[in-house]
């Protein structure tokens, strides 16, 4: 017999194994609303213009080579991704595999330096954080955020909740665009956020996976972790350009630790490589190369915060047809939150069963927790969609 032969079989994961249910349907009109990923009105998936021309500028640079990078990444990339919120010296940034690399390499780096364990995630939240968190070594707890009467923030429960936590404790904040809910909080509650955790001195931990997706601006969506920022303050934060430059298979993120004066962050990459150098050793130049020649160069950055937004655009526009759909079907409910919610998701409010009942008599796949990837939509399959809703409500 195998020395394996104990090894149970493992669940899919809850969000990529709606993609592996959804490609063994035949149905031709079966449509993934399950995985974040971008897709065209003809229901592609999207390389951005400018991500194109960024490639043939390095392909036809015949000075790259395809040498190891430092176990940091490429330095260019790094400065880049943490301008211009970070003008001064004091931060540590890191290139990592990707949001997902990042959190884990932060996360990694706070069970071994930081003196509090407990790491507050929002209720809900992604469903991989809970995971990366504990393998880490942190213990997860979690605070109020999504209020399921109101569709909406639940602000009082959340200062609650950061109020009754230890002192120091790290809590995890996603930066725009929450994912599951499409929920943010506004300027001025992410300014008493701030004075609450900073009088608490809990520690920040950003994770922005959609910076561009909430308003289509990528300024007006980093505002959150400016605040933080801009007090002068710590925090950490693990950047994605996964969505927002469509980079999804190349795994380019960034971790910056920004700390209280430029010896501190020094030290702090210094044990940001210990981490690193067992883990993986050093990451991918490609992604990060693209990333840096789109970041350095005027036109090309102008031209990513067109194809940026038009991106945002289209998902709105899909909003509003969903919503009209439901609502000339005469669909019983309140659907406004449709358009109320912002980001890649609509938190939809269909239960267990509904999306089941959805996903076999419509072919419609989508995470049992009712979301949906309002970028895998299309004014084709809106229709489809608004009809399973109505049909699993009614
Ligand atoms: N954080 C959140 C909230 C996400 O939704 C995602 C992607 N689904 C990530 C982090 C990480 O994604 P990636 O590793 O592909 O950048």
């Amino acid at each position: 017999g195998s020395v394996f032969g104990n090894v149970v079989q493992a669940p899919e994961d809850p969000i990529l194994g709606v993609t592996v249910a959804y490609n063994k349907d035949p149905s031709p009109v079966k449509v993934n609303l399950g995985v974040g990923a971008y897709r065209t009105e003809e229901g592609k998936p999207l390389v951005l213009n400018v991500v194109r021309r960024a490639e043939q500028l390095l392909v036809n640079d015949l000075s790259r080579v395809k040498e190891y990078l430092p176990i940091t990444g490429l330095a260019e990339f790094n400065k880049l991704s943490a301008n211009p919120a970070i003008q001064e010296n004091r931060v540590a940034t890191v290139q990592c595999l990707s949001g997902t690399g990042s959190l884990r390499v932060g996360a990694e780096f706070l069970a071994k330096h930081y003196h509090e364990r407990t790491i507050y995630i929002p209720l809900p939240t992604w469903g991989n954080h809970p995971k990366v968190f504990t393998l880490a070594g942190l213990s997860v707890k979690t605070y109020r955020y999504y209020d399921p009467t109101t569709r909406g923030l639940n602000f009082q429960g959340l200062l609650e909740d950061l109020n009754a936590s230890p002192t120091g404790a790290i809590v995890l904040l996603h930066a725009c665009a929450h994912n599951p809910t499409g929920v943010d909080p506004t300027v001025e509650q992410w300014e008493q956020i701030r004075q609450l955790m900073r009088s608490k001195e809990l520690l920040p931990f950003f994770d922005s996976a959609y910076q561009g997706f909430a308003s289509g601006n990528l300024d007006a969506d980093a505002q959150s972790v400016r605040l933080f920022v801009a007090d002068g303050g710590e925090l950490l934060a693990a950047q994605s350009y996964a969505k927002n430059m469509g980079l999804y298979g190349e795994r380019v993120g960034a971790l910056s630790i920004v700390c209280r004066a430029a010896d501190v962050a020094g030290r702090v990459e210094s044990q940001l490589k210990l981490v690193i150098r067992p883990m993986y050793s050093n990451p991918p130049i490609h992604g990060a190369s693209i990333v840096a020649t789109i970041l350095r160069d005027r036109e090309l950055y102008n031209e990513w915060t067109v194809e940026l937004k038009a991106m945002a655009d289209r998902i709105i526009s899909m909003r509003h047809l969903l919503y009209d759909a439901l609502r000339s079907r005469g669909t019983p409910g309140d659907w406004s939150h449709i358009i109320k919610q912002i980001g890649m998701f609509t938190f939809t409010g269909l239960n267990t069963e509904q999306v089941a009942f959805m996903t076999r008599e419509y072919h419609i796949y989508m995470t049992s927790d009712g979301r949906i990837s309002m970028a895998g939509l299309s004014s084709r399959t809106v229709p489809h969609l608004a009809d399973a809703i109505h049909a699993a409500v009614t």
